[in-house]
């Protein structure tokens, strides 16, 4: 197969960009894997399911159709599809994101996905991006990298894309809190948390720009 790099961090760290201009630049394909955890919340959302009810959540995961297809338009480079709806711009809502950590903690959503995962990397050719990438989706991927800023850093980058996308603006203070809870609960979870995996190499990337961040990894890749 052909190689795959694993990009793993907490969020706001700036994974999506970086993981998306690093596939441009070698001609791989990017994997946005936190976009199928909020395509099966969205839905969940959507469907009135309730957070904690694991079975009805189990079955959805089993039986829906994820799709991610690049776009040209830069306020989303990826579009996401669910079922056959888009929920592009409706997975980012503050909503999903502060109910995706849950839906991701249970083991049957995360079975699903990451089996679906594996099936597209099975040729390689792939820059994927998550948090259990390098420790437990692609454990033998050629290059993995965990990606860290500071709390205050990875606040001010969120503040950035939500006007980017258009959302509504959303205050220094509540982003960090945020943040931090979800950091929290990916890194508790018991299944695949949030973790560096041990021959991954971390890249602090506060004060660092993005092209700076994803020429390292190309070096990193081609050495
Ligand atoms: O990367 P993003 O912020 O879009 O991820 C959304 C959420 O999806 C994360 O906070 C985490 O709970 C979950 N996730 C995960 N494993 C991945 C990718 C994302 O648990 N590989």
């Amino acid at each position: 197969r052909q190689p795959i790099i694993a990009i793993d961090g907490p969020a706001g760290a700036g994974k999506s960009t970086v993981a998306r201009q690093v596939a441009t630049q070698l001609g791989l394909v990017y994997l946005d894997t936190g976009a199928m955890y909020r395509a099966v919340t969205w839905l969940v959302l959507q469907q009135g399911i309730a957070i904690d009810d694991d079975c009805a959540i189990a079955e959805l995961a089993n039986k829906c159709k994820i799709e991610l297809t690049p776009s040209q338009d830069i306020k989303f480079p990826v579009r996401v599809w669910i079922n056959d709806t888009d929920v592009t711009q409706a997975i980012r809502s503050i909503e999903v994101t502060s109910q995706v950590s849950a839906i991701a903690a249970q083991a049957a959503v995360r079975q699903a996905l990451v089996k679906q995962q594996q099936n597209w990397g099975k040729r390689g050719g792939l820059v994927a991006e998550g948090r259990d990438i390098g420790t437990h989706v692609f454990p033998d991927a050629e290059v993995k990298i965990f990606l860290t800023a500071s709390v205050g850093e990875r606040a001010r980058r969120r503040q950035q894309d939500f006007k980017t996308q258009g959302q509504p603006e959303v205050s220094l203070e509540q982003l960090e809190k945020d943040i931090a809870e979800r950091d929290w609960k990916d890194s508790t979870r018991k299944v695949s948390p949030l973790k560096k995996a041990v021959d991954a190499i971390e890249l602090q990337t506060d004060g660092l720009s993005i092209s700076e961040v994803t020429s390292k990894i190309v070096d990193y890749y081609q050495q």
